[in-house]
């Protein structure tokens, strides 16, 4: 179980955030420090996984409905195109441990991070 991070306040509402999607299991919101002009965070309301590798293996049709918001957020932000980030392990940048995916979407470089 992930411990009690800014994102658990945010799922409390007790710190503001514009949720942009909320459905029973996960809610959506715009990243603090946009990395590109759509940047949105998806987050499951669980605490219980704090990386993806947790999460793909205790319940991977919850990963799935994150993936599926994802793709809902850049077609309805963008044109449907969207890269899909989740930073796991400090080491790797990741500093809220709480699953979440980021959404980049509009005017990405037209290259992949890899190869
Ligand atoms: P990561 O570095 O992958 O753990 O991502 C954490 C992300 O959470 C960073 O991109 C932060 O900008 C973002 N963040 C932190 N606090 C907030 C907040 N209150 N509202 C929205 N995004 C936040």
């Amino acid at each position: 179980m992930a411990a009690d991070t800014v994102f658990t306040k945010i799922i409390a509402g007790e710190i503001p955030a514009k949720i942009l999607v909320e459905t029973e299991n996960v809610i959506a919101f715009p990243d603090l420090n946009p990395q590109a002009k759509v940047h949105i965070l998806v987050i499951p309301k669980t605490t219980e996984y704090d990386n993806v590798t947790q999460l793909a293996a205790a319940d991977p049709a919850l990963l799935a409905e994150i993936v599926g918001v994802a793709q809902k957020l850049a077609s309805e932000h963008a044109n449907g195109d969207y890269r899909l980030i989740f930073n796991s392990g400090a080491s790797a940048g990741q500093t809220v441990f709480h699953v979440h995916a980021h959404v980049l979407a509009g005017d990405l470089e037209e290259r992949s991070l890899v190869g």
